[in-house]
């Protein structure tokens, strides 16, 4: 089986990571970076450290608007399906490359798989819903992370071509924690293990309008603790004009930092008291590590993290977000929500039985 899959954010290097090595040992694979992440900090330093293969194209995409994004992907990637003749176009999450992939692989008549199907936020002003509902609907292969994303489907009429799976960023977790705990972690920050907040914050909602940037400026001005932010790029580069950047830079206890290759991400994670995050990779992670998580939005494709009462939803709220902070707890006992940690396994396995 001859198998394209298309990658190009930094999600989506984490997920490739197993699933390189489980397609491989199936199939052919030919690995294309859209270049929609084209930062070295949140590209070239996955592809290093997770032992990514080089990619076989580089659509090189670089900014944009999500529309000419997606207009440069369809028309660079029609090019590959073209030359590599593939079986089926794998794709993964919910991003504006997973779209450009999904219509171009149904445009050129190529099977398409989808990697994280099913998952559902139920909010359609969000890009990552649209962009899933759309890949969904046009997928043949459906490689479900949870239960509830089977359920979703089917509330859709989707039911053929559906596979549980498991999650692999679960796989990836599993496979890399025992090389992050040997990275600095907190210490490199001067942070006491256990004694600090671990915050991201990059969604189109919380950086795109200066009222969002504003209710960001005071959550993280509320935190009252030692606290470190790895800011995204984008979320810099958004807060930098009106002295919003500089507000943050005096806030008492909160360590502003560049972003982190993944294993000091997860080295950071794993020492966290809680996570603050609107991240959807990161609400898992902490579920995968044990860490309390608190989301700053309102809804979450990750349901069953908060009601096994490990993620509080708070949206961006100085309150809400204290309240949470102070309740804060991890239930004795995580349920197997996401698999076994052989999720890329299941997916190569489910590939073969649908078009092998
Ligand atoms: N991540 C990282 N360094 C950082 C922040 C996040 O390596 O400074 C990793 C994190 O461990 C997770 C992934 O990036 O695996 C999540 O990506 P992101 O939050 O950008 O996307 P989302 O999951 O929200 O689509």
């Amino acid at each position: 089986m001859r198998i394209v899959s298309l990658v190009g954010n930094r999600p989506q290097f984490v997920k490739a990571a197993p699933l390189c090595i489980a397609l491989r040992a199936q199939g052919e694979e030919i690995l294309v970076h859209s270049g929609q992440h084209y930062d070295p900090a949140l590209a070239d330093l996955f592809f290093d450290e997770l032992g990514i293969p080089a990619p076989d194209h580089a659509l090189e995409v670089g900014a944009g608007t999500p529309v000419r994004q997606l207009a440069v992907i369809m028309e660079r990637f029609e090019q590959v399906l073209r030359d590599e003749e593939p079986d089926v176009v794998v794709v993964y999450g919910d991003t504006t490359t997973t779209l450009a992939g999904a219509l171009t692989a149904t445009k050129c008549g190529v099977p398409l798989a989808h990697v994280e199907a099913g998952l559902r936020s139920f909010d359609r002003s969000m890009p990552e819903e649209q962009n899933r509902v759309v890949t969904d609907h046009l997928s043949r292969v459906l490689l479900c992370p949870t239960r509830l994303g089977v359920d979703n489907l089917a509330a859709e009429g989707i039911t053929a071509g559906v596979h549980l799976v498991g999650d692999v960023m679960f796989d990836a977790s599993r496979m890399f924690a025992p090389l992050a705990a040997r990275r600095p972690g907190p210490a490199a920050h001067g942070l006491e293990p256990g004694g600090y907040l671990l915050v991201t914050i990059h969604r189109a909602a919380a950086t795109d309008t200066p009222e969002a940037l504003d209710a960001m400026v005071e959550v993280l001005s509320s935190l009252g603790g030692p606290a470190i932010f790895p800011v995204h790029p984008r979320t810099r580069d958004r807060l930098a004009p009106d002295g919003r950047w500089h507000a943050l830079g005096q806030v008492p206890g909160l360590v502003l930092a560049p972003p982190t290759g993944y294993l000091d991400f997860t080295s950071l994670l794993m020492g966290a008291r809680a996570v603050v995050t609107d991240s959807g990779g990161v609400q898992k992670e902490a579920y995968f590590h044990g860490v309390p998580c608190i989301t700053l939005r309102d809804t979450t494709e990750w349901m069953e993290t908060v009601e096994g009462g490990f993620n509080t939803l708070t949206g961006m709220d100085p309150a809400r977000v204290q309240a949470a902070l102070t309740a804060i707890s991890m239930p004795a006992g995580r349920p197997p929500f996401y698999g076994d940690g052989h999720a890329a396994d299941a997916i190569a396995r489910a590939l073969v039985a649908e078009l092998g």
